[in-house]
């Protein structure tokens, strides 16, 4: 008899998942259900800001999303889970349905943080996650009307490049110096002010949010930022990170991280060997990811062990590099883009226009890379970040000619 696998969750990951187990499941051992929250078949949520801007949804379906012609699969969409039963080994599903597990792997990604301001919850308040929520700011999206994101990170920069694809005038409201702070240094990050400014994408970063203003018509009207100054908007996005979607862990009494998401170790297993958990919403060894690129090392490491084909060795030194997807601006960084490791040594470009700018990042021991920022052209980016973590193959300036000519 099969073995029954259910994932909960068919976001990236949980789909990654799915195809991992099929190709390594020669033994034909697991008969796999996922339950799915969203209605849509699984999709390219990166790609999401195509959807924004004009694309078809159907072009964003992850391929083979639907298992059609596999019968070892069954996708239940619009169903999702609200009860672990681990004492019986069950899930229990929004219709009341119990769906019984040999394996559980919990792939239920990560949902916006929204701070609680006065005013985040007026009509004409959008966050940016899912198909829906993008069809939701298509529809509210006028042009000509000014639009203010909150949160000038990755989603924040990419989030007003949509609206000002969509007709709008986006401002984008970061209380750090500078946009994409986290992956980006001040020389990366400022040029990225000017790029986003010459597409219309107005930064004004330093500033902190104080409430989000109704008219008259009870709907979003203006933002007032900390130091009194009112932004009108018609529409306001929330880009201020997310938490892991972890919810199931309390009735299930599965432990989760300091910050949330189920607490996994370094195999992304729970305390309990029946239950696996991966993607956003796994805490590895406390640490949640937010990015898909380890989410699907997790998923392969699991689906390895799933099918007992070798060893998936152990979860670390996730690949945490960057890459904004936004038309016409070019921007990147990768490994430890802000040169914290001891030792370290910046090189560091930036051409006569301001134009371009670019940041190798070395040991200053062993001269081997340990990561790099790149505005303005990313050319050199996949070279560059395959050399991670060895010698560079000649002098740094010689490498960077490419990306940034004097
Ligand atoms: C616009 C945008 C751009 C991004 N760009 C990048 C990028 O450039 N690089 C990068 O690495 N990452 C990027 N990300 C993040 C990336 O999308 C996530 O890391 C990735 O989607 C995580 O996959 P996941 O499967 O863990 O979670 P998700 O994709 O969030 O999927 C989880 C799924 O589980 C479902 N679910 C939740 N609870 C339940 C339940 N109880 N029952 C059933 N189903 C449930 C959810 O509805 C969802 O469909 C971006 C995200 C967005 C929104």
């Amino acid at each position: 008899m099969k073995r029954v696998l259910v994932v909960v969750g068919h976001g990236m990951v949980g789909h990654r998942l799915v195809q991992e187990v099929r190709e390594r499941d020669r033994a034909d051992d697991w008969r796999v259900v996922v339950l799915a929250a969203e209605s849509h078949a699984a999709y390219d949520r990166i790609a999401l800001s195509a959807y924004a801007r004009g694309a078809d949804p159907t072009e964003l379906v992850l391929d083979g999303a639907s298992f059609t012609a596999d019968d070892r699969v069954e996708v239940r969409r619009a169903t999702p889970v609200t009860r672990i039963d681990r004492v019986a080994a069950a899930v229990v599903t929004a219709d009341g349905a119990r769906t019984p597990y040999d394996a559980l792997v919990l792939a239920t990604g990560a949902r916006p943080f929204v701070p609680p301001v006065p005013g985040h919850d007026l009509p004409g308040c959008h966050v940016y996650r899912t198909l829906d929520d993008v069809a939701a700011i298509r529809e509210r999206a006028r042009s000509g009307r000014p639009a203010v994101v909150i949160g000038g990170g990755l989603l924040g920069v990419e989030a007003a490049g949509a609206l000002a694809a969509l007709g709008m005038f986006p401002e984008v409201v970061e209380a750090a110096p500078w946009l994409m702070a986290v992956q980006l240094d001040e020389g990366g990050g400022r040029l990225l002010g000017r790029l986003v400014d010459g597409l219309g994408v107005r930064p004004r970063c330093g500033i902190g949010l104080s409430s989000v203003d109704a008219g008259a018509d009870g709907r979003v009207r203006s933002v007032t930022l900390a130091d009194g100054q009112v932004v009108p908007a018609d529409l306001v996005v929330f880009a201020t990170g997310v938490r892991p979607c972890d919810e199931l862990a309390v009735d299930a009494d599965l432990p989760t991280g300091e910050r949330g998401g189920f607490l996994v170790d370094a195999r992304c297993r729970t305390p309990d060997p029946r239950v696996w958990a991966v993607g956003d919403c796994a805490a590895v060894e406390g640490r949640c990811h937010g990015l898909v690129a380890p989410g699907y090392r997790m998923a392969a490491m699991v689906a390895r062990e799933l099918c007992d084909d070798g060893d998936g060795g152990a979860f670390t030194d996730p690949d945490l590099s960057t890459k904004l997807k936004l038309l016409g601006v070019e921007v990147g960084s990768f490994g430890d883009a802000h040169a914290r490791s001891e030792g370290a040594m910046e090189f560091i470009r930036s051409d006569r226009g301001g134009a371009r700018y670019a940041k190798l990042v070395l040991d200053g021991e062993t001269g081997a890379l340990l990561g790099g920022v790149l505005a303005g052209d990313t050319a050199a980016y996949a070279t560059l970040h395959s050399l991670l973590g060895s010698p560079l193959p000649g002098p740094p300036h010689e490498l960077l000619d490419p990306a940034c000519p004097l």
